[in-house]
């Protein structure tokens, strides 16, 4: 699928071995530190972001040589199509910065008290006059202490129902208020930027509210149907990875055993099964369709196969798996089953869809 696209994945790729080289990927994964050359290199490269399915083979691409990078060059726009959809003409200028890479953005939603639960946030805007006073804290958010603007999901009122009465924000990190502390000693993707959050009694203008007053839980939702598929492709590109690595051992080795032949078949059929889902999922978004079930079905069943294709690539190449960074691809598969949705929670929304039809 996607073959009309073969110059663009091409054009990834090249950038993606260029840069992302052996020295690059350990450095990066070791010292925790956020790759901002790479991100601006990639801008004129590997980044294009006009429409769903150079998006996904983009990160596709990337994560395939290393997703700490790979995420970290493709995350900064992370959120933009809340603003995009909901946002006013005030945000849509903030968001055409965010796009042409002069700025970079984040979206917090999860708490200290959990991410799943998302009517359960305990951050509160309060209306005040012709500002909201926002006080609260948001953790494990992305981006969170490079981002210039932040959108913060928060309660604006209790409602019997709880996913009512919650907004989105755009905050700017530079208001008085805001704090941000990098988290370190993450599993994996340690190239990617991720903090902990705090607002104390930070001031954002109401023309900073996104769309309607109460609205945001709908928006984060809606997001996350989109979002999700992008995750389904970093998984699609670890697993993709880890495949390549264990096949390049496996015939430099010219090993021929049957257990091997079979991990080779069961891991080639998986990857097949999640890319068809995957770009399904991606076709729904060019199309305008809204299909959960779809999102979630490949962003879960993507995000398993990215672990097992890293735990078997490792099986096979055995102590040759650190020539190839299956250490690290290891460890940077496992966030492929929690963000965005715990494999739990995707396969939550596929049965509650299925069942809520006529
Ligand atoms: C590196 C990293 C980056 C992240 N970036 C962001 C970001 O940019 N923005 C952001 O908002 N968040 C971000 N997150 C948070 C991430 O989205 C959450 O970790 C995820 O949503 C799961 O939430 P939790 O970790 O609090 O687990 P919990 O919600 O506490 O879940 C714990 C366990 O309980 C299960 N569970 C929970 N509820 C249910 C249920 N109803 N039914 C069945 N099982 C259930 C889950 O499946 C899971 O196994 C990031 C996390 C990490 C690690």
């Amino acid at each position: 699928m996607f073959e009309e696209y073969d110059d663009f994945r091409k054009k990834v790729k090249e950038f993606a071995l260029e840069n992302f080289t052996d020295d690059n990927i350990r450095k990066y994964d070791k010292d925790e530190i956020y790759p901002e050359e790479l991100r601006k290199k990639g801008i004129n490269s590997a980044i294009d972001m006009t429409n769903p399915i150079k998006i996904v083979i983009g990160i596709e691409e990337l994560c395939r040589v290393d997703a700490g990078l790979g995420i970290s060059v493709t995350t900064p726009y992370f959120g933009n199509e809340v603003i995009n959809l909901f946002g006013n003409d005030a945000q849509k200028k903030i968001l055409s910065d965010v796009m042409s890479g002069k700025k970079i953005l984040g979206l917090g939603v999860t708490e200290p008290s959990g991410g799943s639960d998302v009517a359960g946030i305990k951050t509160t805007a309060v209306k005040s006059g012709n500002k909201y006073i926002i006080n609260g804290s948001k953790i494990f958010i992305t981006n969170g202490s490079i981002a210039d603007y932040i959108l913060v999901l928060a309660r604006t009122s209790n409602e019997s129902k709880r996913h009512l009465g919650l907004s989105v924000f755009l905050v700017d990190t530079k208001s008085k208020g805001f704090s941000a502390s990098k988290l370190h000693g993450k599993l994996g993707v340690r190239a990617t930027d991720t903090a902990e959050l705090k607002f104390n009694n930070l001031e954002v203008d109401e023309s900073m509210l996104v769309g309607e007053e109460g609205m945001g839980f709908y928006y984060i939702m809606i997001f996350f149907d989109i979002s999700r598929v992008y995750v389904a492709a970093q998984a699609l590109g670890i697993a993709e990875g880890a495949f390549d690595a264990m096949m390049k051992y496996v015939k430099s080795n010219n090993i021929k055993d049957e257990n091997t032949m079979f991990e080779i078949a069961k891991l080639y059929t998986r990857i097949q099964a999640a890319k068809l889902l995957t770009y399904n999922a991606t076709m729904n978004l060019v199309n305008s369709v809204t299909k959960p079930e779809d999102t979630s079905a490949a962003k879960a069943y993507a995000g398993e196969t990215a672990v097992y294709a890293a735990e078997k690539a490792l099986e096979v190449t055995g102590l040759s798996g650190y020539k190839y960074n299956l250490d690290i691809v290891f460890r940077n598969a496992k966030i492929m089953e929690i963000w965005e949705g715990t494999t739990d929670v995707e396969n939550l929304i596929i049965a509650r869809t299925l069942l809520k039809g006529d």
